[in-house]
């Protein structure tokens, strides 16, 4: 069996980590197995669902490095939808209701202060021939509810292991609204169906809805695919990832400066057994991907972690792999300032404040002009390389008798105007003995 997995987002929003984890861990599955990977827009909601949000998706994905295989829109199918409801109609298993929202709330209340569970009781299967057509003279169109075999619905779930749900405690769900229009549940199971989905793979959240989708897939004459329902990434205090939290949409970490394969590396390791590293490529995440490794508890996203994976990822970083990011950012400084600059940096635009200082002009900070002027006098001739810092220093020490941080510290200083920075010994031959020279003097140079 080939395996074709989709991820199935509404346009309804920009997505965040918990969307892009269930995509990531869809892709993966695709590419661990040789499989297809779709992208599927769930936009039979047209009235939330936007292009601008369809199209900033596909953005998110395709900047992730997620390329898809295959791709539908749930909009472009209602008529596929449409021979499914005949289908379900004729064998008895969609029926018509009446019940407004407010009876059905009103039911379900009652329900509880009888400590029965909320359950839909069917009345609307009661209705004669007669009280349906009053009904709908009245002017009350019906919504349709799926009739659930009230049977247990069971399956291997490739993350939870054997599931039970029994459907006797479930609501037959509605699956087209009074207005005619369809919630999500029939139309992702025609779309499983016709594009030969072999394996839905997403939240726990969608557990309940599986087992009535299974029931869906059977009475379509279909066989369901496995089914992997993941935990769900909560935010650091436990509580549910909200859409609306834009802080944790990719944009903006794009915007932050995460770098595509932090977050890619972030998500298919957190919640799982294996440690969190920066990986540079997707390939070593297929290579690592088992949905076997992933714990049963939700998982927490902290931001922070995040940021501090993207700096390790950069300090990892080839010369040759962020080149071109480099130019983009006015960088020129080759493969050795890139070494230099590396690990003092949390996301690549933090390059530029140690560019300024190897190329721009700086404001040298000089505690005692004389000492520095010495230092300056001190400065070895010809080319500097790697070697320079250590015979220059050693220099300043005989000479001047400071060493250990009095000795490093104003050197610092004075070259770089910072207290903190690359390690010197391979800024110094960035700088060059020019500009090293004019700055010990006091030149912002
Ligand atoms: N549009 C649904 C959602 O975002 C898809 C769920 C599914 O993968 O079937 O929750």
């Amino acid at each position: 069996m080939s395996v074709i997995v989709r991820f199935a987002p509404s346009p309804t929003g920009l997505i965040h980590v918990g969307n892009v984890r269930t995509a990531l861990m869809n892709w993966l599955y695709a590419h661990a197995h040789g499989g297809q990977f779709m992208l599927r827009l769930d936009d039979t909601d047209v009235a939330r669902s936007t292009q601008a949000f369809a199209d900033g998706i596909k953005k998110d994905l395709a900047w992730l490095g997620l390329a898809h295989d295959l791709s539908a829109r749930q909009s472009d199918r209602f008529d596929d939808y449409e021979r499914a409801v005949q289908s379900l109609k004729s064998s008895g298993r969609l029926y018509p209701c009446y019940e407004t929202g407010e009876e059905l709330d009103l039911k379900r209340k009652l329900q509880r202060t009888r400590g029965l569970p909320p359950v839909y009781d069917r009345a609307a299967l009661e209705l004669s021939d007669a009280e349906r057509a009053s009904l709908e003279a009245e002017g009350g169109a019906p919504h349709w509810r799926f009739k659930l075999s009230g049977n247990p619905v069971r399956w291997t779930d490739l993350i939870r292991g054997e599931v039970t749900i029994e459907t006797s405690n479930v609501s037959d769900p509605i699956l087209i609204r009074q207005d005619g229009s369809f919630l999500y549940t029939l139309p992702s199971v025609v779309d499983d169906i016709d594009f030969s989905i072999s394996h839905i793979i997403r939240g726990e959240d969608h557990v309940t809805n599986s087992a009535a989708q299974i029931e869906i897939f059977e009475s379509l004459g279909a066989a369901p695919p496995s089914f992997g329902h993941h935990p769900l990434l909560t935010g650091a205090g436990g509580e549910a990832l909200s859409k609306r939290l834009g802080s944790l949409s990719i944009e903006s970490m794009r915007e932050e400066g995460i770098e595509p394969m932090a977050l890619n590396s972030f998500l298919a390791k957190l919640g799982t057994s294996d440690p969190i590293e920066p990986r540079q490529k997707l390939e070593d995440l297929i290579n690592e991907f088992n949905l076997a490794k992933l714990n049963r508890a939700p998982a927490k996203f902290d931001p922070q972690d995040l940021k501090s994976l993207n700096a390790k990822l950069l300090h990892e970083v080839s010369f040759d792999e962020v080149a071109d990011k480099l130019k983009e950012l006015g960088v020129d400084g080759g493969a050795a300032f890139w070494d230099a600059a590396r690990t003092n940096i949390e996301q690549i635009a933090d390059v530029k404040e140690w560019w300024t200082i190897v190329s721009g002009e700086i404001n040298p900070v000089i505690e005692d002009a004389a000492w520095a002027a010495k230092a300056a006098e001190l400065l070895p001739q010809g080319d500097f390389d790697d070697q320079t810092w250590g015979a220059w220093t050693t220099a300043i020490k005989e000479s001047t008798g400071a060493k250990g941080r009095h000795l490093f510290m104003p050197l610092r200083l004075a070259l770089t105007g910072r207290s903190h920075g690359p390690e010197m010994a391979k800024m110094l031959p960035l700088i060059g003995r020019e500009k090293a020279h004019a700055r010990l003097m006091g030149s912002t140079i």
